[in-house]
């Protein structure tokens, strides 16, 4: 049965769940929206950390190593810099660096941030439909206990994580609009899938576009999260310690509570089967699985068994 899926992701995380959904629908069949919060601009250039990370490994260029830029980088322009006493706590590859030109010069003739990753997508036979959140700027800020507001890049990357987190605030974003085709792909959707990104600063930002939300709660299909969040850590990246430092105990559990109201269901792994109770008492219906994705075999698996949840959720 053909289906509209729309996947709201991050990066490293969301990326690999929105491959396996890639590998189990058909093109037309998946959109996914994903988080601009991250984008910046550094060296001239504007960078979209997250769209990169989910348009290189759906097109099968990103290096799975890292979780991020390319796979065979070399890092030639960025010794130069180094050397030339430029800034290199940003790492750009070669590579990389060549995306982002093309981007600059792209949003400097006036093309949108959507029209632009529609025509990369295209070059790099990337079919399923990727969409900013938003082609409006709306960047993340962290507060933080000793250094004040930070850019997220600069609290991300270059402090790496270290700063005790006091909350978020996605700059201008009240006044920011989906980009065109996000509100139709939420209305037409038979089930939205939240994958496994930093609840805080992927999904957050996604999430308080105004419309987004109400489009989600306007449409009865379901909506899933996948839990980021296992055995009480991150598989990656900050989350946990975010919740923590914000006086919530990081746990499957939290991250349902987060979502709240909003989900149907929730998918969260064998490693916190304990919490099916309080999940189950939140409203939210559960599914306990493998939830860790090492390889494209485990994406594609945990994507099948996503889908199958959303079915049953739909009464299909
Ligand atoms: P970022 O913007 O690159 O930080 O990317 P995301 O927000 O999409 O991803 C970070 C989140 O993904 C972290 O909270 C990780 O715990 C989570 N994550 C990464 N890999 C996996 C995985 O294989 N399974 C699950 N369940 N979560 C994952």
């Amino acid at each position: 049965m053909a289906m509209n899926v729309v996947a709201l992701a991050g990066g490293v995380g969301g990326a690999k769940l929105a491959h396996g959904l890639a590998l189990v629908l058909t093109p037309e069949e998946l959109t996914i929206v994903v988080n601009t919060g991250d984008d910046f601009q550094h060296l001239g250039l504007y960078i979209s950390p997250d769209l990169d990370t989910v348009c290189y490994t759906l097109a099968g260029l990103a290096n799975t190593s890292t979780g991020w830029g390319r796979a065979g980088e070399t890092w030639q322009a960025l010794e130069t810099l180094g050397e030339l006493g430029g800034p290199t706590w940003f790492r750009l590859g070669d590579r990389d660096l060549g995306l982002h030109l093309e981007r600059t010069r792209r949003l400097k003739q006036g093309q949108r941030l959507s029209q632009i990753t529609r025509h990369f997508c295209k070059v790099w036979g990337v079919q399923c439909q990727v969409l900013p959140m938003s082609d409006d700027s709306v960047p993340t800020w962290v507060y933080t206990v000793n250094e004040g507001e930070l850019t997220f890049q600069e609290y991300f990357v270059h402090r790496q994580c270290h700063p005790h987190v006091t909350g978020f605030r996605f700059e201008g974003v009240e006044r920011s609009h989906p980009a065109p085709g996000v509100l139709a792909a939420l209305q037409r959707a038979d089930l939205v899938v939240i994958c496994p990104s930093n609840p805080w600063v992927s999904i957050g930002p996604i999430l308080a576009v105004p419309g987004i939300r109400q489009a989600l709660g306007g449409n009865p299909a379901p909506v899933v999260a996948v839990s980021p969040i296992i055995g009480g850590q991150a598989v990656k990246g900050p989350a946990a310690k975010m919740y923590a430092e914000l006086g919530i105990q990081p746990s499957a559990f939290s991250v349902a509570n987060h979502y709240g109201s909003l989900l149907t269901g929730f998918v969260f792994d064998v490693l916190d089967a304990v919490q099916e109770n309080p999940i189950t008492e939140l409203g939210i219906r559960p599914l306990i699985t493998d939830t860790l994705m090492k390889s494209t075999q485990d994406r594609r698996r945990l994507a099948r068994e996503v889908l199958i949840f959303g079915d049953e959720l739909r009464g299909a």
